[in-house]
């Protein structure tokens, strides 16, 4: 990199970290970004002079505000409700919802940061947001539940809607969570729109919502094999998270022939050698989506099986690693020994799962590997379905949604080789993925003016 613009890194990493003091996960999430559209930027001076990327990273609006409820005993408890509105370059605000108690503004701004990017990868009109609270539905009676998500929707309705911006699922928010928050919205709004997405199939959902993140993760991740003439057929699968994303990555990397061996949730992690089949996962779906109960379950359940606590799956030699719980659940430490144990394949199901540290070790070892803006981007791409069909009044088969799935991650992944394919043939997904959707949203800031 030549001397200005490893400057211009330096000097613009020092503003960010000046002006957004004690934020660690958005600053990661920044560097990252900065690093590989920095040549860019620098080499055309109407996006210096316009101060693209210093409009970028101050997210156009932030709403935070109190969420208080009442417990099954009568207690009052209050939690923080966070909105973050990154970027309506190219659409109306668009991101997911998280609940856990983890959240806070710093992870809000490092998911809205990098949904504007992902968005943008897509190819779909969709802007960058992010939202959540910290409140834990672990626990939780669904009547609990309920009561939160409707104080919830009571402040964030007036700041929604199906041109504005377009929640959706993320941690700690699935079907149910979406169900209450749909219902609050259209009570007070007296409208029925496509407000949200990850909507039930009976009342404006699409097929395919939700195992569309885990089933692209596993399209992008056989392309990005093909290009060393691999494929997940007989490879052994490590996979992190027992949520929606690695529940159906598990299903369909099982049915492309792979032997997905690791699940996980915040306490530990099981170990299958023979492998997941359609039974198993068929109890992986009970046991978390119906009786929301302990990965650790799963151990007693089938022979053969063992449970590591208080530990990630990554020691557990593998092929391909499809990290789908949180983020920074890569550390160094952790790439050392996929490395150790044979990996050919990180592939992010998870946002931000692994830590620069660790990115440097996996890519300095040759390994594959593919940020989750780019491979887990079919969640939100299919909320873009979702969203055509809403507004079309129209319900796609199957088939149809899936081949669209299909066709998004491809092009998602021929946009990566095309601006992420170094000199010697190799490809830095990182670089490609940052710069692709980085080039879409400043073209769209570019064309608007200073707004
Ligand atoms: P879920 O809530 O369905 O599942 C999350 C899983 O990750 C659970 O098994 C949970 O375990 C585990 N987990 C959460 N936090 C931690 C932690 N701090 N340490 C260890 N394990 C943890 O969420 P999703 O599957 O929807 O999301 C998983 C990841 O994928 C997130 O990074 C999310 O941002 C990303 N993502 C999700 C999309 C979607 O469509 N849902 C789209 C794109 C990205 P436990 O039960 O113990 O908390």
């Amino acid at each position: 990199m030549d001397p200005f613009t490893q400057k211009y890194i330096e000097g613009f990493m020092g503003d960010v970290l000046a002006r957004n003091p004690g934020e660690p996960e958005f600053h990661q999430a920044v560097r990252e970004v900065v690093e590989s559209v920095a040549p860019y930027v620098t080499a055309n001076p109407h996006l210096m002079d316009q101060k693209i990327l210093e409009r970028m990273v101050e997210p156009e609006r932030i709403v935070i505000f109190r969420v208080p409820w009442m417990d099954d005993y009568g207690e009052v408890r209050i939690n923080r409700g966070f909105r973050v509105q990154a970027s309506s370059a190219i659409g109306p605000y668009k991101g997911g919802l998280r609940f856990h108690p983890s959240v806070n503004l710093s992870i809000m701004k490092f998911l809205a940061f990098e949904q504007t990017f992902k968005n943008a990868l897509t190819t779909l009109p969709m802007g960058g947001a992010k939202g959540g609270s910290d409140f834990n539905p672990r626990g939780k009676s669904d009547a609990e539940v309920m009561r939160f998500c409707q104080s919830f929707m009571t402040e964030l309705y007036r700041h929604i809607g199906p041109n504005v911006d377009v929640p959706a699922g993320d941690i700690g928010v699935g079907g149910r969570e979406i169900g209450f928050l749909f219902g609050q919205y259209k009570r007070l709004k007296d409208e029925f729109s496509g407000t949200l997405t990850g909507k039930g199939l009976g009342w404006g959902g699409s097929l395919l919502r939700p195992e569309a993140t885990g089933y692209g993760l596993c399209y992008f991740a056989s392309q990005m094999l093909e290009t060393r003439g691999q494929s997940f057929e007989g490879k052994r699968v490590n996979i992190s998270g027992a949520g929606n994303v690695a529940q159906y990555a598990a299903q369909k990397a099982m049915r492309l022939g792979a032997v997905v061996q690791t699940l996980s949730d915040s306490d530990g992690f099981i170990y299958d050698p023979a492998g997941l089949t359609e039974e198993k996962m068929n109890y992986v779906f009970e046991l978390k989506n119906i009786r929301r109960g302990r990965i650790k379950e799963y151990a007693t359940h089938f022979p053969g099986v063992t449970y590591t606590p208080g530990e990630r799956p990554w020691g557990i030699p593998c092929d391909i690693a499809l990290p789908c719980a949180t983020q920074n659940e890569i550390e160094k430490a952790d790439a050392e020994k996929l490395v150790a144990g044979g990996c050919i394949c990180v592939a992010e199901g998870a946002n931000m799962p692994s830590t620069p540290e660790a990115i440097r070790v996996i890519q300095g070892a040759g390994l594959l590997y593919s940020p989750g803006k780019a491979s887990n981007a079919g969640g939100v791409a299919t909320s873009g379905l979702e969203m055509s069909q809403n507004s079309m009044r129209q319900h796609w088969s199957a088939e149809e949604v899936d081949a669209q799935l299909r066709r998004i991650m491809s092009d998602i992944h021929s946009a990566c080789l095309r601006y992420g394919t170094n000199p010697d043939g190799s490809v830095n997904y990182v670089k490609g993925a940052n710069l692709a959707g980085f080039i879409q949203v400043a073209a769209a800031m570019y064309d608007q003016g200073l707004v």
